[in-house]
């Protein structure tokens, strides 16, 4: 009999492509672990959250916002009526302990039995944080593209040092996003956040050793976003391009919650609690730069960055997408000073990080005197 992996005639097509099928299926190897998602994602979505609250069991909602979001938090008060007892609108950015421990004693205080954060990674967080400590349920009402809602990761910033971990627990009960709730999102920050989202995205497909299925997220989530957001920035009221950068980050969140992080991300963790940069912008920058690190070693992966974004170059892809939706693209005009990379090349190399490059010092100064003039990403 023959065998499909053995064709003997060449015209024989539909063998060697099995064989070929055969033999990619046999260099397939991972793991691949689910988180228990439930989401509703549409224009308008967001007028079902009571009957959805409902539907879940929880009657007294304690609603998340921040000050800048107050409005938008007594709009889901409204909304639910008599479901929700109570706004905490003080949110604020990476969770601050003392923060938690505020809206920890509003929960006890008003007997909630859920939290409802509306808003962006910041507000998520705190509802996460709850949700941690308390075993609090919390629903999402994503208001930008940070995609914190799709993981499983928390974090807390106590004497100005943020802990992260991840556990099941804090991925949210439901998450609705309605791309209708974007469109107040200044022009400044959809392009940075959407960015940001990406960043989870390119994460995933330049790592170690990439996951298929979270590979396939991280493809999508790149093409929807390199194409949404010069139409967000341009055309801010487009519902189309809301939508499709919703979408994406909404992938991206995925790819991060059921995937990795490296170089990259150590980077942007590094600036932020050293020097307070602010979170998406830091992505934004370091981000071409980062793959520019990795691109030899991850000619798979940059290749199906660049195949999303219709580009040559991953890198190079990355860093005229940031241009052209003017997003900051140098450290300098952040607030780093050019003082401050040696310590952050040292503070980032500091223990092991798990990446396709081997890291070192030197060369993480190199890639961040690049970035801190925001000159073209380049292989260092
Ligand atoms: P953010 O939540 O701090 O939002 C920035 C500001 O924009 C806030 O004042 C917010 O109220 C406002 N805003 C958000 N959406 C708006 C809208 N549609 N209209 C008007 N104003 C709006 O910033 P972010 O970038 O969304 O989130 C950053 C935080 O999320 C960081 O702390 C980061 O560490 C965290 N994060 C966590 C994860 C995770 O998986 N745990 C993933 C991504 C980000």
């Amino acid at each position: 009999m023959r065998l499909p992996c053995s064709p003997r005639r060449d015209e024989d097509r539909f063998a060697t492509g099995l064989c070929k099928a055969v033999t990619y299926l046999k260099m397939i190897s991972f793991q691949y672990k689910a988180l228990p998602w439930n989401i509703i994602f549409g224009a308008g979505a967001l007028s079902r959250l009571p009957e959805e609250l409902g539907k879940l069991g929880y009657s007294r909602a304690l609603v998340l916002s921040t000050p800048n979001q107050v409005g938008d938090g007594q709009g889901i008060v409204n909304l639910l009526g008599d479901k929700a007892v109570g706004l905490f609108d003080q949110a604020m950015m990476h969770v601050p302990v003392e923060t938690v421990a505020q809206a920890t004693a509003e929960v006890k205080r008003l007997e909630a039995d859920c939290s409802v954060s509306i808003g962006g990674g910041s507000t998520t967080g705190l509802g996460k944080a709850l949700a941690f400590n308390l075993g609090l349920p919390n629903i999402a009402i994503p208001t930008s593209y940070a995609g914190s809602e799709m993981t499983n990761i928390w974090g807390i910033t106590e004497n100005n040092r943020k802990i992260t971990n991840r556990d099941n627990v804090v991925v949210p009960a439901l998450t609705i996003y309605d791309p209708k709730l974007t469109l107040t999102m200044p022009a400044a920050f959809a392009g940075a956040s959407g960015l940001n989202a990406m960043a989870q995205a390119v994460a995933n497909l330049v790592s170690e050793d990439p996951n298929p299925i979270v590979s396939v997220m991280a493809q999508e989530a790149i093409r929807a976003l390199s194409h949404s957001l010069p139409i967000v920035i341009s055309n801010p009221d487009n519902m189309e391009a809301r939508t499709e950068a919703m979408y994406g980050a909404c992938l991206a969140g995925g790819a991060l919650g059921t995937g990795t992080t490296g170089l990259h991300h150590r980077l942007c963790h590094t600036f932020g609690g050293a020097f307070n940069t602010p979170h998406a912008e830091t992505h934004t920058i370091l981000l071409p730069h980062s793959v520019a690190y990795n691109a030899a070693a991850t000619p798979v992966g940059t290749g199906k960055i660049a195949e999303a974004m219709g580009v040559d170059d991953a890198a190079t892809g990355i860093f005229e997408l940031a241009k052209t939706i003017g997003v900051p693209t140098a450290l300098k005009d952040i607030g780093v000073k050019r003082t401050d990379l040696d310590e952050a090349a040292a503070a980032a190399t500091e223990t092991p990080v798990n990446n396709p490059e081997p890291v070192t010092r030197g060369r993480v100064r190199a890639l961040l005197e690049n970035a801190y003039h925001g000159r073209a990403p380049q292989p260092v």
